[in-house]
């Protein structure tokens, strides 16, 4: 039996594959991002309240409706935005599933998508599977910015939605107040939808605010925008998430959504309903996440990698012409299994494999582990 494929091209995500080398071979991982550090037991200890309570049968398919609520509360207070917890949030496995549901809610086979590169790598087989096809523009190396003039020559009458990422994922880079005025000026009078993946949301460093398009009615009513629980609670094998849309554009997504999922885990759920009024939980998540940044940065000095800077997300990327001229794919699985240290490389987010050789670490570690690695690549 064979199977015409939908994704020809694709093979195993470098997460998979860098993790699985990073366990051969006893390395320190820094190539997948998740927090070795662990999550809160307050909110543990709710997830077991719940289920000794009861709480183990379906929640309502958008979501379990106190957690809906607190999110909207959250919304207000954070962007000063109402929206409506009954048809504008959908409760989501994981931010990943979020995004590809939007995108299937709005492809047509043949329509465009604008992607930034370098992309997280669901992104575009997300695109391609809808029969879709991603329009990529490299972000502007080193500082990754986006170049809009590049994006106004890549709209054609195909153009269904352009993907923003912000903070970014591999690369650190956030967008800004001018950024916004840009995609509002290439977006206005036209049908594009925008996919905001705001899974960082609250991972952003140095006093920046985070340019959510919550923020934003005008851009707001033209977008799904996506995040993840896992990202701040550091709980990423729980896999939940949300989206945010107006009401005509969730009514789409949830008819995806329904005959997926239908729904996802109740205990869970109820247990972040009742967390979420702890604001202090995600609020002081940046000083927590910015001083190992500062601290893996510093620990790297001695090392002959440069480092490039990092604004927000789990990430931080270097270079590394003081140390070898091989592809980055090549070296990072050498340092994995040499050096024993696992990265990723950042041509894997790229379609065409381009190769500015650079390698993305994830700093979201205990200092032991941070301390480690850096020991290990300084002898590099
Ligand atoms: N978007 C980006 C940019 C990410 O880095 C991740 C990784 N976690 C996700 C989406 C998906 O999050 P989740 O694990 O909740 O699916
Ligand atoms: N978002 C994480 C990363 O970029 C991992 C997600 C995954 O493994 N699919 O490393």
């Amino acid at each position: 039996m064979l199977i015409h494929s939908k994704l020809p091209l694709a093979g195993t995500t470098i997460f998979t594959v860098m993790s699985a080398l990073a366990t051969e071979h006893k390395a320190v991982n820094l190539g997948q991002g998740f927090p070795d550090f662990p999550m809160s037991s307050e909110l543990t200890d709710l997830v077991n309240k719940a289920m000794r309570s009861g709480f183990n049968q379906y929640a309502p398919m958008p979501g379990w409706t106190p957690l809906r609520e607190a999110i909207a509360e959250k919304i207000h207070y954070l962007y000063n935005n109402s929206v409506n917890p009954d048809t504008e949030i959908t409760i989501t496995p994981g931010g990943t599933y979020a995004i590809y549901t939007a995108l299937t809610a709005i492809l047509q086979p043949g329509d465009e998508v604008i992607v930034f590169e370098p992309a997280y790598d669901s992104y575009i087989p997300n695109i391609e599977v809808n029969g879709a096809k991603a329009v990529t523009i490299p972000l502007v190396y080193p500082d990754y910015h986006i170049d809009w003039t590049a994006v106004k020559a890549a709209i054609t009458p195909k153009t269904k939605a352009i993907m923003i990422n912000s903070p970014h994922n591999p690369t650190g880079s956030v967008i800004s107040e001018e950024d916004i005025k840009q995609l509002r000026a290439v977006t206005e009078g036209t049908n594009i939808f925008i996919i905001s993946d705001e899974v960082y949301e609250h991972l952003i460093f140095d006093g920046i605010q985070h340019q959510s398009i919550l923020k934003y009615p005008d851009l707001l009513h033209r977008s799904f925008i996506c995040f993840s629980f896992g990202k701040v609670y550091n709980c990423t094998g729980w896999k939940l998430g949300y989206a945010v849309a107006p009401a005509e554009l969730m009514k789409e997504f949830r008819k995806i959504h329904q005959f997926n999922c239908f729904s996802c885990n109740t205990p869970m759920q109820v247990a972040l309903a009742e967390f979420l009024s702890n604001r202090e939980a995600y609020t002081g998540l940046a000083a927590i996440m910015q001083e190992k940044r500062d601290y893996f940065k510093n620990l790297m000095s001695s090392s002959r990698f440069t480092m490039q800077d990092s604004f927000g997300s789990y990430f931080i990327c270097g270079t590394y012409e003081r140390i070898s001229d091989e592809g980055d794919m090549e070296l990072s699985k050498r340092l994995t299994k040499e050096a024993g240290v696992a990265t990723i490389p950042v041509s894997a987010f790229y379609q065409n494999g381009l190769d500015n050789k650079v390698l993305r670490f994830c700093f979201s570690k205990n200092k032991e582990t941070l301390e480690k690695a850096a020991e290990r690549l300084s002898a590099v």
